[in-house]
C-alpha cells in the first residue's frame, strides 16, 4: 500500500491518467472479481468503483455478460491469460444490468504481484465498427444474392467486382470478368454516341440509365435495363462506378410479339392496316415536302367468298398466303404490301411519279395474280379488282386517300371485276347517289311501290306458253316504272333484297291465287331468288308458308319455280345445302340463271341436282354473228341434256335466233321476239285468251 507523499503523488497521477483514457481499464483478481476500474468502466456498467471493489463483496465481471456464451468466452480467455504470459485479445458483448449493451474488444494481461495473481484488462468499445461490419455484411450478401447483375468498376471502367447474377446472365465467370471492361459483353448494337453519352453522364457524377443490348458469352443477345451510378469517397471524389442491370430479354420479347401482332398480319406476315396507315402518313408528309406523288393501290380478290365456301377455309388461307407472296414478289422492295384484312390487300407506292407508273404497277399486279395458284391439289384461278388513289390530287391525308381508293375499287367490282381503276371525283357523287337510292328503296318497300311484270316462257317445239318469269319493277311516284337494272345492285348490296324478295314471293302467291280462279290450266311462275336470300334464316319458313297456301287451294293454283345463280350452288355452306334440299323436297323446281357467265362448269351439277339451265342472253345475242358463241351454246345444250336438264334460252329477239336454237335442240325460250315482260293484268289477258295466240304472234314475226 502507498505510504510516502511521493508515492501518493505518483498514485494520483496514475489514477488521473487511467481515468482520462478512452478505454475501460480494470484489474481483476484470479476469481474474476474487480480489484480496480477506471471511470470509463464505471460509466459503462453504471456502478461506482467503490461498489464493485467493496471489501468482501467484490463484484465478478461475469455479472456484466448477459449471454452465457459471452460469459464463457471471457472466462476461457481469462483462464488462458492466467496460464500464459501473452496478451489475450478477443471480442465480447458486454450487457451490464445498469448500462448500455456494447461490443467490446478486451485485451487481458496477467500480472503477478505480491498480493497474488491478477489480470489487467483494457476494454475498447467497438460497437460502431461492429455495426458497420454487419451492415456491410448484409449489403454484400444482398449484392451477392440479388437477381440483378452488379458490376463495380474503377473510374477507367476496369471491372473490380461482379456478382453471381452477372455470371449467370452473361455466362462469364468472375475470373473471366475481373480486370476487363464491360466491353466484354458489348453487342455492337449501340453507336458511339450512345457510349459517349454514357461516359459524359457518369463522369459528371450523374446516374446513367438505359436499355442495353448486350451479348452473352455464347453469342446470344440480351436486353438489359441498366443503371450506372458513380461512387464517391469522403472527399466527394468519384472512385468507382456501380452498374446494376436487369435482364429484360423476356419482357422485350413479349413486347416485340405484341408489337408484331399490332403491326403485322399473322396469316401472311405482311404489314397490317395499322402499319400501312402509319407508313402512308409518313409517306404523305415526305411527299408533301418533296413535291412527290404517293399512290395507294387497294386490291380485292373477286369472289373470294365462294372459293372459301366451296373449297374450305384451309384452302382459302393458303390462297391468301400465296397471293401475299406473289404481291411481295411483284412490287419493288421500297413499296409496302399490306393485308388490310379478309381478301383485301394494299400496295403503297411512296414515290409514284407519274400516274402511268401506278397504272403500270396495277396492270402488272392484275396480270400476275391472274396466273393460276396451287393450293394443295387445287389449281385456283382468281381475279382482283384494284382501286387507285394518288396524293395530292385524290386527297392529302391518309384517310381520304384511303376512302377514295376504296371507292375506285368498288367501281371496278360494279363493272365486272378483274381490272383496275383510278379514283375520280364523280365516283363520290355516284356513291352519294347510291346512298340516296338506298333510302328511297327502303321507303318504297314500306309504301309497297314495287310491281311484278311477267314474261312468258315458251316451249320451242309446241310453241305453247309453259310458264312465266316474274320480274320486279319499281313504280316510282314521279318517275314511273323503273327497271331493276337501276336499283337491283343497291338492293343486293344493302341487304334490302331480303325484304324485297319476301314481297315478291307474296305477290307471286297472290297472283297465282287470282289466276287459279280465272284460268283453265295452272301456270308455272319462275321467281328470281338472290343469293342473299339463302343467307336469311327465315327464308325456308317464308317459302313454306307460300307453298302451303298454294297447295291448300282445292284446285292446284299453280307452281312456283326458283331461278338461282351458279354462285348459290357453288356455296357448300351447310345452311345453303339444307335450303336447297328442302326446296326440292317441297317440289320446287330450280333453274340456274345466267348460265355461262359464272363458273361455266357443270361439275357442281353432279353434286346438287337442278332441273334446268337458262343460257344467258349475252350468248343468245352473239350466237348469230359469233361462231364461238354458237358453239358454246351448242356445248351447253348437249351437256345439259346429258345431265337430263331442260335448257331455256333467254333474251331471244329474232326469228333467226329462234331457228338456230330449235336446230340446236334447245327446249324453251323467252324474249322480246315473243313478248317483253308485261304487267300482271296484260299477262292475264294473254293467258285467258289461250296460250296459242302468242304462237301466232311469233310465227308471223
Ligand atoms: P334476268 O333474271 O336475267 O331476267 C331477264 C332480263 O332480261 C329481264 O330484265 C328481262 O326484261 C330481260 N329481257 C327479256 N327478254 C329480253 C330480250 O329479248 N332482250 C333483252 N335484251 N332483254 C330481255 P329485267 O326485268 O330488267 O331484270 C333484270 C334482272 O333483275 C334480272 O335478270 C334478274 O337478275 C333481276 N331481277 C328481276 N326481278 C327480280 C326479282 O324479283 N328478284 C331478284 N332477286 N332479281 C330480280
Ligand atoms: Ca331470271
Ligand atoms: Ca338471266
Amino acid at each position: 500500500m502507498p505510504t510516502s507523499t511521493s508515492d501518493r503523488f505518483y498514485l494520483d497521477l496514475l489514477r488521473a491518467y487511467v481515468d482520462s483514457a478512452d478505454d475501460a481499464i480494470f484489474v481483476l483478481c484470479d476469481e474474476l472479481k474487480f480489484l480496480f476500474c477506471n471511470r470509463v468502466m464505471e460509466r459503462w456498467v453504471g456502478e461506482p468503483e467503490s461498489a464493485l471493489t467493496q471489501h468482501n463483496q467484490r463484484v465478478s465481471i461475469t455479472r456484466f455478460f448477459k449471454d452465457s456464451a459471452d460469459a464463457g468466452r471471457f472466462l476461457s480467455h481469462f483462464t488462458k491469460t492466467l496460464h500464459e504470459a501473452a496478451t489475450n485479445r478477443f471480442e465480447c458483448r458486454l450487457e451490464p444490468p445498469r448500462g448500455l449493451p456494447r461490443w467490446v474488444e478486451f485485451s487481458l494481461n496477467k500480472v503477478g504481484l505480491e498480493a497474488g495473481q491478477m489480470v489487467i484488462g483494457v476494454a475498447r468499445d467497438i460497437t460502431k465498427h461492429k455495426e458497420a461490419e454487419t451492415s456491410l455484411l448484409k449489403l454484400s450478401s444482398a449484392i451477392e444474392q440479388t437477381a440483378d447483375s452488379v458490376v463495380i468498376t474503377d473510374t477507367k471502367g476496369v471491372i473490380e467486382y461482379v456478382n453471381p447474377a452477372f455470371e449467370n446472365t452473361t455466362g462469364f465467370s468472375q475470373e473471366e470478368a475481373l480486370g476487363k471492361t464491360p466491353a466484354l459483353v458489348k453487342s455492337g448494337r449501340h453507336d458511339r454516341a450512345f457510349y459517349d453519352a454514357l461516359w459524359s453522364t457518369i463522369l459528371r457524377g450523374e446516374v446513367f440509365r438505359a436499355i442495353f443490348v448486350n451479348r452473352r458469352k455464347d453469342g446470344a443477345l440480351y436486353h438489359e435495363e441498366k443503371t450506372i451510378t458513380p461512387l464517391r469517397d469522403g472527399n466527394g471524389r468519384i472512385t468507382h462506378f456501380v452498374s446494376t442491370g436487369k435482364d429484360i430479354t423476356e419482357r422485350m420479347k413479349d413486347q416485340e410479339r405484341l408489337d408484331y401482332l399490332a403491326y403485322y398480319d399473322a396469316l401472311t406476315g405482311l404489314p397490317n392496316r395499322n402499319l400501312l396507315h402509319d407508313r402512308l402518313g409518313h409517306a404523305l408528309d415526305h411527299a408533301r415536302r418533296q413535291e412527290k406523288r404517293t399512290a395507294i393501290l387497294l386490291l380485292n380478290i373477286d369472289n373470294f367468298n365462294s372459293i372459301n365456301n366451296s373449297l374450305g377455309h384451309d384452302v382459302g388461307d393458303r390462297l391468301l398466303k400465296a397471293v401475299a407472296a406473289r404481291l411481295r414478289a411483284s412490287v419493288r422492295e421500297e413499296n409496302t404490301v399490306a393485308r388490310m384484312g379478309g381478301d383485301e390487300f394494299a400496295v403503297l407506292l411512296e414515290d409514284a411519279g407519274h400516274a402511268d407508273n401506278a397504272a403500270r404497277t396495277a396492270h402488272q399486279l392484275v396480270g400476275d395474280l391472274a396466273k393460276p395458284f396451287l393450293a394443295g391439289e387445287h389449281e385456283i384461278f382468281i381475279s382482283v379488282s384494284v382501286g387507285i388513289a394518288i396524293a395530292p390530287a385524290d386527297g392529302n391525308d391518309a384517310d381520304s386517300l384511303w376512302k377514295n381508293a376504296d371507292t375506285a375499287m368498288h367501281r371496278v367490282k360494279e363493272h365486272g371485276h378483274n381490272a383496275y381503276r383510278f379514283y375520280s371525283a364523280d365516283m363520290t357523287t355516284k356513291i352519294r347517289e347510291r346512298l340516296t337510292l338506298r333510302t328511297q328503296l327502303s321507303r318504297a318497300l314500306e309504301r309497297e311501290e314495287f310491281r311484278l311484270y311477267y314474261q312468258p316462257i315458251l316451249d320451242l317445239r309446241s310453241e305453247r306458253i309453259v310458264g312465266v318469269e316474274a320480274l320486279i319493277r319499281w313504280q316510282h311516284p314521279d318517275r314511273g316504272i323503273i327497271a331493276p337494272d337501276e336499283f337491283m345492285s343497291v338492293l343486293e348490296e344493302s341487304g334490302l333484297i331480303v325484304r324485297a324478295g319476301e314481297w315478291v314471293l307474296r305477290a307471286v302467291c297472290e297472283q297465282l291465287q287470282q289466276w287459279s280462279g280465272l284460268l283453265r290450266e295452272p301456270v308455272r311462275v319462275a321467281v328470281n331468288i338472290s343469293g342473299r336470300q339463302f343467307a336469311d334464316p327465315g327464308f325456308l319458313d317464308k317459302v313454306g308458308c307460300m307453298h302451303c297456301l298454294l297447295k291448300g287451294r282445292g284446285r292446284c293454283a299453280g307452281v312456283m319455280e326458283f331461278e338461282i345463280t351458279e354462285s348459290v350452288l357453288m356455296n357448300t355452306d351447310l345452311a345453303t345445302i339444307k335450303i336447297l334440299k328442302a326446296l326440292r323436297e317441297n317440289g320446287i323446281r330450280l333453274t340456274i340463271d345466267d348460265f355461262g357467265t359464272g363458273y361455266s362448269s357443270l361439275a357442281y351439277l353432279t353434286r346438287f341436282r337442278v332441273d334446268a339451265v337458262k343460257i344467258d342472253r349475252s350468248f343468245v345475242q352473239d350466237m348469230i354473228a359469233n361462231r364461238d358463241a354458237a358453239a358454246l351454246v351448242e356445248v351447253i345444250i348437249t351437256m345439259a341434256h346429258v345431265l337430263n336438264l331442260t335448257v331455256i334460252a333467254e333474251g331471244v329477239e329474232t326469228s333467226e335466233q329462234v331457228m338456230l336454237l330449235r336446230n340446236l335442240g334447245c327446249d324453251m325460250m323467252q324474249g322480246y321476239v315473243f313478248s317483253p315482260p308485261l304487267p300482271a293484268d296484260e299477262m292475264t289477258g294473254f293467258l285467258e285468251e289461250g296460250r296459242d295466240r302468242l304462237n301466232r304472234v311469233s310465227s308471223s314475226d
